[in-house]
C-alpha cells in the first residue's frame, strides 16, 4: 500500500490503532475486563487484553519483532531469567540496573544460576564469559554509568556459543537502537521510562523475534500473573505516539548541557554517550554538594525515575541498593523537553550555590 518501509515516527504514530470502521475511534479504548467472550485469543484477562494488544502491536513494530507487555520492566526480566536451565551461566554487566543484578545475584545465591558479572564495554572479556553461557543479559547505555556495549559482536560471539542474547534497551529506546537487528534474540524495556514518557507509569516488555521463545515468555507471564493494567498500556501507547518528537527534543538539550557541564570548573567530568537523554557528571565540591544541589533546584525537580517530559536528577549513591562502583557523588541528570536555557541558568545558580 506504502509502497516503501514508513520510518520510525511514521509507526510511532499510526501503529496499533484499531480497524478504521465508520463511527469507530481512532485510538484503541481502555478495555476494562476480567472475562472475555470465548472464541477469541483471550477469554479471562490474565491471559490478554486488547488495550495490551495495541501498546504490543506499536512496540513490536518499532522493535522489529513481537512484543508482550509486563507489569512492569524488573517482572519482564524476571519472566525471561525463569527460562534460563537450572544452573547455567548467565553473563550480565556489572553496573546493570541495579533491579537486574539483585535478581540474578538471588538466583545465584540459590544456585540457580551461574552469574558472570563482565565490564559490558569490554568485548573481549564478554565474549570470553559467553563460552558455555545460557544467556548474555547486555544493557547499554548502562544505568548510571553509561558504558556502550558492542552489541552487534557481543550477538555474534555469544550465538555461536549457543548463548541466547537480550538487550535492555530502555536507555536507547527503538529509535536510537534495534538490538533484534544487531543479533539479539531478546528486548527487554522498562516502559516506564521515555516509552511512556510522563512519569505516570509503570509497565515493562520483552520483544523477540522468536515464534518458540515468545510463547514460552507469554506462558510465563500467565502463569506468574505479571501482567499490566489496561490504563497502564494505554497511557504507554499514548506516550509513544510522540516518542520521536520528545527524545529529539531532549536529546538536544542533554548535547548542549553535556557541552556546558564540560567546560563548568565546579564539574569534574560529564559523560554522556552521544545519543540518549542521560548524562552523569560529578561536581568538584564533591558528594555533599552533590546531595544539596540536587534538592535545591528549582526546574529541575529532584526525583529518581528517568525518561519523562520534565528533567530530573538525583545522586544516585542516596539508594542503599546503588552498587558501590558507582561513585558516591555522581550526579544522574534525565534530561526534559524543556526550554534549555532555562535548564542551563537553574543549574548554574545551584552549582555556584555549593561551590
Ligand atoms: C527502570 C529500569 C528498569 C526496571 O524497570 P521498572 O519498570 O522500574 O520495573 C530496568 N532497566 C533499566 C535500564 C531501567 O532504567
Amino acid at each position: 500500500m506504502h509502497g516503501h518501509e514508513l520510518s520510525p515516527s511514521t509507526i510511532a504514530v499510526g501503529a496499533g490503532r484499531p480497524d478504521r470502521v465508520p463511527g469507530g475511534p481512532l485510538n484503541a479504548p481502555i478495555t476494562l475486563a476480567s472475562a472475555l467472550v470465548p472464541g477469541g485469543g483471550s477469554e479471562y484477562g490474565r491471559q490478554g487484553n486488547p488495550t495490551w494488544d495495541s501498546f504490543e502491536a506499536v512496540l513490536g513494530a518499532l522493535e522489529g519483532g513481537r512484543a508482550l507487555a509486563f507489569s512492569s520492566g524488573v517482572a519482564a526480566s524476571a519472566a525471561l531469567f525463569d527460562l534460563v536451565p537450572i544452573g547455567a551461566a548467565v553473563v550480565a554487566p556489572r553496573h546493570a540496573y541495579y533491579g537486574t543484578i539483585a535478581q540474578l545475584v538471588e538466583r545465584d545465591r540459590r544456585g540457580q544460576v551461574e552469574l558472570r558479572l563482565v565490564d559490558i564495554d569490554d568485548t573481549e572479556q564478554v565474549i570470553t564469559a559467553c563460552q558455555g553461557a545460557a544467556l548474555v543479559w547486555i544493557e547499554s547505555p548502562t544505568n548510571p554509568a553509561l558504558e556502550i556495549a558492542d552489541i552487534a559482536a557481543i550477538a555474534r560471539a555469544a550465538t555461536q556459543a549457543g548463548a541466547a542474547v537480550a538487550v535492555d534497551n530502555t536507555f536507547a529506546t527503538p529509535l536510537r537502537q534495534k538490538p533484534l537487528e544487531l543479533g539479539a534474540d531478546f528486548v527487554v524495556h522498562s516502559a516506564s521510562k521515555l516509552l511512556s514518557g510522563h512519569s505516570d507509569v509503570i509497565l515493562g516488555a520483552i520483544v523477540t523475534d522468536d515464534d518458540r521463545a515468545f510463547a514460552a515468555l507469554e506462558k510465563r507471564r500467565t502463569v506468574l500473573g505479571a501482567i499490566p493494567g489496561a490504563m497502564e498500556t494505554w497511557l504507554a501507547v499514548r506516550g509513544m505516539r510522540t516518542l520521536h518528537v520528545r527524545l529529539d527534543r531532549a536529546e538536544a538539550n542533554a548535547v548542549e548541557l553535556h557541552r556546558r557541564l564540560s567546560a563548568s570548573r565546579h564539574v569534574t567530568y560529564s559523560r554522556y554517550p552521544g545519543f540518549g537523554t542521560i548524562i552523569a557528571f560529578e561536581v568538584a565540591a564533591g558528594p555533599a554538594a552533590a546531595q544539596k544541589m540536587t534538592e535545591q533546584s528549582d526546574v529541575i525537580t529532584y526525583a529518581t525515575s528517568l525518561g519523562g517530559v520534565e528533567s530530573t536528577w538525583e545522586r544516585r549513591r542516596r539508594h542503599p541498593g546503588e552498587p558501590e562502583s558507582v561513585p558516591e557523588g555522581l550526579i544522574r541528570l534525565s534530561v526534559g523537553i524543556e526550554d534549555v536555557e532555562d535548564l542551563w541558568i537553574d543549574i548554574q545558580n545551584v552549582l555556584a550555590a555549593v561551590s
